[in-house]
């Protein structure tokens, strides 16, 4: 197959050929679709039937995760391959490193899998976090909680997303039940931040080692769920180039190549000391992320033709930002309301093709773009 390469060298992708993507969500739908504008074919690989993915690929293989004859198949097939989500099994992505090129490096997902590990990292490059301690145990549990303070949030190590796998521990709380109501997995306990707001940055390096940032983006979430993303954050130009830069230190420590995503918590600026705003990391999300789904009608190059650039070695396109956004999740029946939204002139509505709408699924959202022409 042209272009195709083995682990380990480089990876030569033209136009043509396919990108294998682990994961049939939107974000996976997205991702094809930025690659179908390039000339790129898309295999997507996910255990769901129905993956909104499915609908805008080339070539789909409905398999789990574990399936190595499918996963062989699906390799055979790929000139690199890639994922939409964190939660990819590390025996997956080693399975798969044998037999095609992936991006990122897998090592990127481990270290963002895992709360605890996260974290130790993110300090390790000298960037503040939530203080934190490991639970293995309720004891262990009474003891960081006297440490931090309540409230504080207990946090499984693995697999918690829109604030699943956790649990506020307020005066009060019972710590056993609290533990128990995990399922008494590993877990973290993490003190709360008093922010202003939160605030993430969505970035890409490409395989030369070229790196480019979006503006940072302001995120209201609801009920832990994103809601809204509003672009420019609301912060000093001090404290946009100290997020940008911190976004950089991470997707250089882990020689990056792809779309990573850097979630914060911005405290308030300190009247006192004039000091400029300071940032917190959360999270770290190796794939592209829901805030910055407004690069698509709002950016020259959308983070998901980004990424596509990055792991297929190609130069990075332009990150700029074409005005002010605003980027609306449609959330379960929200979506009832699109062809109110087609008639808004100001919107771009994007669903993402599901079937079956409920309670906190994100079945599409709405950007709307105030044009910058002085640029
Ligand atoms: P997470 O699942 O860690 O991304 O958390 C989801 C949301 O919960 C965040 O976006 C915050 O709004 C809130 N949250 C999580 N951790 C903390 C914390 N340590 N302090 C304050 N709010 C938090």
């Amino acid at each position: 197959m042209p272009g195709r390469a083995t682990a380990g060298q480089a990876v030569a992708v033209r136009p043509g050929d396919m990108v294998g993507i682990l994961g049939g969500g939107q974000l996976a739908r997205m991702l094809a679709l930025a690659g179908a504008r390039l000339g790129l074919k898309s295999h997507v690989f996910a255990p769901e039937e129905d993956s909104p993915a499915f609908d805008v690929a080339a070539a789909r293989t409905v398999a789990d995760y574990g399936d190595e004859a499918a996963l062989a198949r699906f390799a055979e097939t790929v000139a690199v391959a890639t994922y939409e989500f964190e939660n990819v099994p590390a025996a997956t992505t080693a399975f798969l490193r044998e037999r095609c090129p992936v991006r990122p490096d897998p090592a990127a997902l481990a270290a963002s899998q895992d709360r605890l590990l996260e974290k130790e990292f993110i300090n390790s490059l000298g960037i503040a976090t939530a203080p934190f301690a490991p639970v293995e145990d309720p004891g262990a549990l009474a003891r960081a909680v006297a440490t931090l303070g309540r409230p504080c949030i207990l946090k499984a190590r693995r697999f918690g997303y829109d604030g699943k796998g956790q649990v506020l521990v307020r005066e009060g709380s019972d710590l056993g039940a609290a533990f128990r109501s995990m399922g008494g997995v590993p877990a973290i306990v993490e003190g709360i931040v008093t922010f202003a707001c939160e605030v993430s940055v969505i970035a890409a390096r490409g395989a030369d080692g070229a790196f480019r940032a979006y503006d940072v983006c302001e995120n209201l979430h609801d009920h832990h769920i994103l809601s809204v993303t509003q672009v420019p954050a609301r912060l000093s130009q001090e404290g946009a180039r100290a997020a940008l830069d911190i976004a950089r230190r991470i997707a250089e420590a882990l020689d990056y190549v792809g779309v990573v995503a850097v979630e914060m918590f911005v405290a308030a600026p300190d009247a006192s000391t004039a000091a400029a705003e300071a940032l917190i990391v959360n999270e770290i999300a190796p794939r592209v992320h829901n805030s910055g789904h407004w690069t698509i009608d709002g950016a020259v190059t959308s983070q998901f033709e980004q990424h596509m650039r990055a792991v297929c070695g190609w130069p990075l396109g332009s990150t700029r930002r074409l005005g002010a956004i605003e980027m609306r999740n449609l959330i379960g029946a929200d979506v009832d309301r699109w062809d109110e939204i087609l008639r808004d002139k100001s919107a771009k509505l994007h669903l993402y093709g599901k079937h079956v709408s409920r309670p906190g699924r994100k079945m599409g959202h709405v950007t709307r773009l105030r044009l910058d022409l002085t640029g």
